[in-house]
């Protein structure tokens, strides 16, 4: 069946969608988050290798990708500085983001599972875990929050996580999780441990897309030694900006509004 709109309709169609047009035409602003910083390592590598340092040289990676797309892209930290995690949501709302990304890596408890378990896993927030290492990731990455939000079974993190399924930006971090993490996989080879939901402090409350990307186990003795290779950096961090670009092109596609544009030239 076609529906036609009188002119006068299409023309009120594209005066309702000013922002997607807009946004279609400027830069997409995007926060990076690399994981840790300071006193606050995260985890260790079996040669020392420390996560903060790995997540700091990824995210500046990836900024520098996302700045040769023309993205304005702005970094929760540029320095081996602490940051708390409230801090780092702050920030970003601030910047009203068109997405964010966190950068992690992952580790084992145990030297047998340590030595065994490696691959790339990309998160987005859930009130609760997908599987039992969604819920091992998301403790150790909310290790560093206020003991008062981001423990265990918090009641403040349940009543926000409340009706999070129902908000849009919701929908898009599963978008955006997908589109990251299948570049992710196809451009590095790395054990495809999937696209996981779990109750990331960093990601509650963050006002746009938010996905946080465990870019390998660092506590595996290859995967931990490719991690600080300047290669494999590269290739994750080119892997991760396809990923966005990919998810903007769908976003924006979605967004632009193809009636009001037929409409648009009957305007006098
Ligand atoms: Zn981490």
């Amino acid at each position: 069946m076609t529906l036609r709109l009188p002119p006068l309709v299409g023309v009120l169609v594209l005066l309702c969608l000013p922002s997607s047009s807009r946004a279609a035409e400027r830069p997409a602003r995007i926060v990076v988050d690399p994981g840790h910083g300071g006193d606050q390592e995260g985890a260790t590598s079996p040669t020392g290798l420390l996560e903060k340092d790995v997540s700091l040289q990824v995210a500046k990676r990836v900024r520098d990708h996302l700045e040769e797309i023309g993205a304005q892209v702005l970094m929760t930290r540029e320095e081996d500085q602490s940051l708390p995690l409230p801090e780092r949501v702050e920030f970003a709302n601030k910047q009203r983001p068109d997405l964010f990304v966190s950068i992690h890596c992952n580790a084992m408890p145990t030297r047998r599972t340590r030595a065994r378990v490696q691959g790339i896993e990309t998160y987005f927030l859930s009130a609760s875990a997908s599987n039992a290492t969604a819920r091992a990731a998301a403790d150790r990455e909310n290790a560093e929050a206020p003991a008062s939000r981001g423990g265990r079974g918090d009641s403040t993190l349940a009543f926000i996580l409340h009706d999070l399924a129902r908000t849009e930006a919701h929908q898009d971090s599963s978008r955006l999780a997908y589109a990251i993490h299948q570049k992710l996989i196809s451009a590095t080879g790395g054990a495809d441990r999937g696209v996981l939901q779990a109750p990331f402090y960093v990601l509650n409350g963050v006002e746009a897309p938010a996905v946080l990307v465990e870019i390998g186990y660092i506590s595996h003795p290859d995967e931990g030694s490719r991690l600080a290779r300047a290669e494999y950096q590269e290739r994750l961090a080119t892997a991760i900006t396809e990923g966005v670009k990919a998810f903007l092109a769908e976003v924006r596609r979605r967004d632009s509004p193809k009636p009001a544009k037929v409409a648009a030239p009957a305007t006098p």
